[in-house]
């Protein structure tokens, strides 16, 4: 395990003088800087974004270097806690990974010990990325970037509140920076705006109510409004919404998957399909935000190196992908596999109390659940050490440095580590 303590080493002289990538939400801000404070914590500077200073607060500016490996509770060597994971995998006949809350290199080691141990993986956001995936795959869809939302989208049709959950979201789009656009006009789907949007120089902003206090009810009478089709008894505002839609220059629908519910991928279709008819005559997109917590990189991962998404089995038949089967809340209610590796490096999220064995690898001061079998604490892309997220956009792949030194392994080198012993360990027939 010494090269999974490699990550040890603090950070050159250069790599600290390069701009910090916030790892803590995928708008993944680049320009903000983070200040040791005498008491040891780290505060952000260039921005007041609760977000990140809340995902800051869970660090001091120095590593907890008591942070230490457990075996069923009590203390171990990293080397055990490794070797006793290892034996954990051997023992399962169908493990889950879940929470999968790591940067590219983790999921990538990931990967390797999913098909190795023949393991079914889901993120936490497993839903939400259910949501975007299926709407794509059904209808596919036209999307944009946040530098073409800055330059170009003059309409912004938000069914979400975005700076709820990506605080930084307008700032990062030049909304009220006139020599941008001169104008811009956000019309929001039966959400209050954010107050922060008032007064900006150059923005207008609406709230619309929803036809028949439904959002799927409102998307489909708005794309038939803007296929040109009559709607007996549209709401005029609907109406005049399609026509502003069609005048744009560059229209631009931001959602949220997460948002969207149980049935989302039916309100995104009809997104999509809105979308997709605007292209016709003039240029608009969709956008997309989430993907947080590693949800969208460990999707895009994985895709690259199976061809297929997460909520997929590597079973010795071959690839198994059923998003609905290998829900994890599903598999785990139904007692369907029988072990669990969750993983959080970003927060101290506690793995979810299944009764099954469960190995951790997670924040230091993640708490431990009722079943914890192995804990192994790990550093924290961005804070911990270096490495890389992908945008909410999807297209762009952001580096991330660390803050400062830990001897704490990174999911990549924690999970690199079990994947050789557990290459090693004799399969345990279990009776
Ligand atoms: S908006 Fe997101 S990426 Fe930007 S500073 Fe806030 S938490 Fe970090």
């Amino acid at each position: 395990m010494d090269d999974a303590r490699a990550t040890g080493s603090p950070p050159d002289a250069a790599a600290a003088a390069a701009p910090w990538t916030c790892p803590f939400c995928t708008l993944l801000c680049d320009g903000f800087g983070v200040d040791a404070q005498p008491d040891g914590s780290l505060r952000l500077s260039g921005s007041d974004c609760p977000r990140a200073r809340a995902g800051l607060a869970q660090f001091t500016a120095t590593p907890d270097t008591a942070a230490t490996p457990r075996i069923n509770g009590q203390p171990a060597t990293l080397d055990a806690a490794v070797a006793a994971a290892a034996r954990l995998l051997r023992r399962s006949r169908l493990p889950l990974f879940g929470g999968l809350g790591t940067d590219v290199a983790g999921a990538r080691a990931l990967y390797r010990l999913a098909e190795r141990s023949g393991a079914v993986s889901d993120h936490a956001n497993g839903p939400a990325l259910f949501t975007a995936a299926r709407a794509l795959q059904d209808r596919g869809g036209f999307t944009t970037t946040l530098a073409e939302v800055r330059t170009r989208a003059d309409l912004l049709v938000c069914l979400t509140r975005p700076s709820d959950n990506f605080p930084e979201f307008f700032r990062r789009c030049g909304v009220g920076d006139t020599s941008l656009l001169a104008q811009r006009r956000i019309v929001y789907l039966g959400l209050e705006p954010e107050a922060a949007l008032q007064g900006l120089p150059g923005v207008s902003v609406e709230t619309l109510p929803l036809q028949g206090g439904d959002l799927f009810t409102t998307l489909s009478v708005l794309q038939a409004l803007c296929a040109n089709r009559p709607v007996p008894g549209a709401d005029a505002a609907l109406v005049d919404l399609s026509e502003a839609l069609a005048a744009a220059h560059y229209a631009v629908l931001v959602w949220e998957p997460a948002r969207l519910g149980g049935h989302g991928a039916l309100a995104a279709e009809s997104l999509h399909q809105i979308v997709n008819t605007l292209n016709h005559a003039t240029r608009a997109a969709s956008l997309a935000l989430g993907g947080n917590d590693g949800a969208g990189t460990v999707q895009q991962v994985f895709t690259w190196l199976s061809g297929l998404p997460t909520r997929t089995h590597c079973s010795p038949l071959g690839l198994e992908h059923d998003p609905l089967r290998h829900d994890a809340a599903l598999l785990l209610a139904r007692g369907d596999v029988d072990a669990l590796l969750w993983v959080s490096a970003f927060h101290p999220v506690a793995a979810p109390d299944a009764g099954l064995p469960t190995l951790v690898l997670g924040h230091p001061d993640t708490p431990a659940c009722a079943a914890e079998s192995v804990f192994i604490p790990v550093a924290t892309p961005g804070i911990g050490h270096a490495g890389h997220l992908f945008r909410t956009d999807g297209t762009v792949l952001m580096p991330l440095r660390a803050l400062r030194g830990e001897s704490l392994p990174g999911v990549a080198q924690a999970v690199a580590a079990i994947t050789a012993a557990f290459e090693s360990v004799e399969r345990v027939e279990t009776a």
